[in-house]
């Protein structure tokens, strides 16, 4: 492992935070066959060296005393970290230091000149002690440490205060540097140097930027900035209390971060690590345990859709308007050639489409000089009152939302916008990058920390809500929706999270309710000792009474009782989700009554696990009628009982052991006569008939029973058992018979020109529904969309968990549209 380890300011503020620094660097000697460490001045030294400088060049005496102050600080520094043994030497060395600091502060002073050349030298300062100092501290522990002026290595033009760099030059610099050295090398950030030997920096923060150009011209494995933060956050922690790291994050997503004001990386620093395609690490030199922000080209997953929210406090927005703008072009390439020319940073910039308009963003500081340049090139239209005066608004905020996910997502910038607008926040003017990995808004300076906070508490802050269920039912399904709810009580969706609580409970003889929930390991035992006797109405009364709010009502029957007292279910505003089809397939009317009944409340009905167990098929459908299409045919295997049953019966054995053994596994209805009689697949398919616009009602249906009614007739499930034995044989023949026609029996569900048909048929190898294994169902719908080749879904048809899931899912479903 090879490793560039930076430390910024902040994490060499005081005597304490450099030892702390000096064990990460020890820490990281033991596992890295490569380590060099880059370090900031100390926290507020080079604000400090600004001011003094300032001082001085305005004529000020009190320089002398900043200066003073400097070098107390660090030769208080010197005293504390620097072991016996080679504190003299270091004292000397700091000594001509502080010498020459003076001599420049004092040359400022007399001739009342601050050239942006002189600032840098002096800003040089500041990191060329603290490296010093380091190096020194680190000796005793590392005696192969090294103090290493950048500016030997890193060569930029003569931006003063901004050098860009020549990379060709640097990297070969570096490069031979340390072809050269078995050190541990400490580098002074921030700083470079022109060609002509003139100190440079790299702009304010730039010593992220140093460590990135060396790591990248030495071909590390990581770039590692330790900070004072536990890595990027979701926004500024000093302006909103409740930003939280954010583990992971593209250099894109980085790069418009720190952009947009995000301090913790200085931005140009993405850009070789970018091209290197060398991660970047954020850590907290304070916790050093803590994993931070890992940046590499993975972008982050969150389910907030945006990744972060930085902000640029103290900016001007400039607008340029005129009848002159409108349809002629090279007003923008003016426009933005003049700032140009002044080096003047556009923020943002916003065009309306009558392009009568163009406003941009630049940072306070160059506000004036911007107006001046734009005013200068169009004087002549503004002459000719083709273009108006410039407005320059003041005492703004840009603030950005950032993220790789915006993307692939819609409404992000509704969000946005209503979460500025909730809070009574105007937005002065929006741009969104064509990246669309931004988007940003212009506010008043003064709503810019509301704004942040309103704007992560709609993206990133956990909007809670419960949902109440009411369960009757405890059979297998039941069971296994108990369970669920048991697991996943607390559900964390997108930004949202839900609890769910049981409220009450019942099974065919007893119940139970308890308004704070009812302990979900300990239901059944609860149920058998109820003193409740079940009973349907006393039940819905209670649940009623009760008052809860986004109660849920699950019905995992197939009674009719119950589904009879839906209407007054609904009526109450409480929800109903059910794999219960009596309703759905009682009387057309009823059906309707209960649909339009549910959306006039504003509660759901939901029944999609009445046909295809956990499948989406309802939803489906009605999302092919809600879009518009006419469904015309169906063909289907609707139950995965009776796609078991002919999965698993054969010639050498009995259709009634066959039916008892799909029952055992729950693969039936409580009653297994309601498969054979055919009427449960008829249910299903009238219901899907239903679903597609068809007003039909169950004798609509033609029904081909698999077992004659004689044999269904039986008063009890065990005696009906007991009686099929002597119908198996007539079973294997029919098997057989197909059989040997190269065929298999398939119960097939059929709807077409409005008729509907369930049946028993023998299926030859080129049907699609030949080849279907265990309980699988499946549907081919054919409609004016899918015409030529219908739809088709298929899979799982039957079984507890996998109904339980979709009930599951619905109730969730429910409780998070609450929110
Ligand atoms: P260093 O001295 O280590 O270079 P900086 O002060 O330059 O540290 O950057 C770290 C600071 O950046 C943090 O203390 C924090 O206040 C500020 N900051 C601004 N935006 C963010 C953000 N989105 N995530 C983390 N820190 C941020
Ligand atoms: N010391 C420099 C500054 O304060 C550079 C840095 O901190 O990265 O801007
Ligand atoms: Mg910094």
């Amino acid at each position: 492992m090879r490793k560039i380890l930076k430390f910024g300011g902040s994490s060499v503020g005081s005597i304490d935070r450099i030892k702390r620094v000096i064990d990460i660097v020890k820490a990281a000697q033991l596992e890295c066959s490569f380590v060099a460490i880059v370090v900031s001045a100390f926290g507020g030294v080079t604000d400090h060296l600004v001011s003094a400088s300032k001082q001085a060049a305005s004529g000020k005496e009190e320089y002398k005393n900043s200066l003073l102050e400097l070098v107390e600080r660090h030769l208080t520094a010197a005293h504390a970290l620097i072991a016996p043994a080679y504190l003299t030497e270091a004292l000397k060395v700091l000594e001509t230091k502080f010498h020459e600091l003076s001599n420049v502060l004092e040359g400022i002073y007399l001739i009342h000149e601050l050239s942006p050349k002189t600032m840098d030298l002096i800003m040089s300062f500041g990191e060329r002690l603290c490296a010093f100092i380091i190096y020194n501290a680190a000796l005793p522990d590392i005696p192969q440490a090294q103090y290493l002026d950048a500016r030997d290595l890193i060569k930029t033009d003569r931006s003063f205060n901004a050098g860009q760099v020549d990379f060709e030059k640097t990297n070969h610099n570096i490069r031979q540097y340390f072809e050269a050295s078995n050190s541990l090398n400490i580098i002074t950030g921030f700083i470079a140097s022109s060609k002509e030997n003139e100190t440079t920096t790299l702009g304010r923060g730039g010593s992220d930027y140093t460590a990135a150009i060396f790591g990248a011209a030495l071909g590390v494995n990581v770039i590692e900035i330790w900070t004072d933060v536990d890595g990027v956050m979701t926004a500024d922690p000093r302006k909103e209390p409740f930003a939280f790291t954010i583990p992971e994050m593209s250099y894109k997503e980085a790069m418009e971060m720190s952009y947009f004001g995000a301090k913790v990386i200085h931005p140009p620093t993405i850009v070789p690590a970018l091209e290197k395609n060398i991660p970047l690490l954020i850590k907290n030199s304070l916790t050093p345990t803590s994993s931070g922000t890992f940046i590499s080209s993975t972008a982050s997953k969150n389910n907030a859709a945006i990744c972060g929210i930085s902000s640029i406090d103290n900016v001007v927005l400039l607008s340029v308007q005129g009848g002159g703008m409108v349809g002629v072009c090279g007003i923008a390439k003016r426009l933005f050639g003049a700032l140009a020319e002044k080096n003047i940073n556009i923020i943002l910039i916003s065009q309306g489409s009558s392009e009568h308009s163009i406003c941009f963003a630049v940072s306070a500081a160059y506000g004036d000089s911007a107006k001046e340049a734009i005013e200068k090139e169009f004087s002549l239209e503004m002459r000719a009152h083709m273009i108006e005066d410039v407005i320059m608004e003041k005492n703004l905020s840009v603030i950005a939302i950032v993220g790789e996910n915006m993307r692939m997502s819609t409404g992000t910038a509704g969000k946005l916008f209503s979460a500025l607008g909730k809070n009574g926040i105007n937005i002065i003017a929006i741009a969104q990058g064509s990246s669309e990995l931004n988007i940003t808004v212009v506010v008043k300076k003064e709503d810019e920390v509301k704004a942040i906070r309103a704007i992560h508490e709609g993206f990133f802050l956990s909007k809670k809500a419960t949902v109440n269920v009411f369960l009757i039912g405890t059979g297998l399904i039941g069971k296994a929706l108990l369970e669920n709810i048991h697991n996943h009580s607390r559900i964390d969706y997108e930004e949202r999270n839900l609890d769910i609580h049981l409220i009450g409970i019942a099974n065919s003889s007893h119940m139970v309710f308890n308004t704070q929930g009812i302990p979900l390991d300990n239901w059944n035992d609860l149920l058998d000792h109820s003193t409740e006797k079940m009973h349907i109405k006393h039940f819905i009364e209670k649940m009623q009474h009760q008052n809860t709010v986004n109660a849920v009502f699950v019905d995992c029957t197939s009674s009719q009782d119950i589904t009879d007292h839906y209407e007054d279910i609904l009526d109450t505003n409480i929800s109903i989700v059910t794999p219960n089809k009596k309703a759905n397939s009682g009387s057309y009317e009823n059906y309707k009554k209960l649909n339009k009944l549910s959306s006039k409340k504003g509660v759901d009905f939901s029944y999609g696990s009445n046909v295809g167990a956990g499948l989406p098929i309802i939803s489906t459908i009605d999302e092919l009628v809600r879009s518009g299409d006419k469904v015309t045919k169906i063909e289907a295997i609707l139950s995965g009982t009776l796609s078991f049953l002919f999965n698993t019966f054969t010639t050498e054995t009995h259709f009634s052991e066959t039916l008892k053994n799909a029952q055992e596994q729950g693969f039936t209805e409580p009653d297994p006569r309601d498969d054979l009689n055919g009427m449960d697949v008829a249910r299903k398919l009238l219901i899907l008939a239903r679903e597609c616009g068809y007003p039909l009602e169950i004798s609509d249906i033609l029904i081909e029973k698999i077992v004659p009614e004689e044999y269904l007739q039986a008063p009890s499930v065990a005696e009906f058992y007991s009686k099929l034995k002597s119908y198996d044989h007539k079973m294997s023949e029919k098997l057989l018979q197909a059989k040997q026609a190269g065929k298999v029996l398939r119960y097939v569900a059929k709807f077409e020109n409005g008729k509907g048909k369930v049946s028993l048929e023998e299926l030859g190898v080129d049907h699609p529904f030949y080849h279907l294994s265990k309980n699988d169902n499946i549907i081919a719908i054919t409609s004016n969309f899918y015409k030529d080749t219908p739809l088709v879904i298929k899979g799982q048809g039957a079984g507890a968990t996998v109904t339980a899931g979709k009930i599951f899912g619905d109730i969730v479903r429910i409780g998070l549209e609450q929110i």
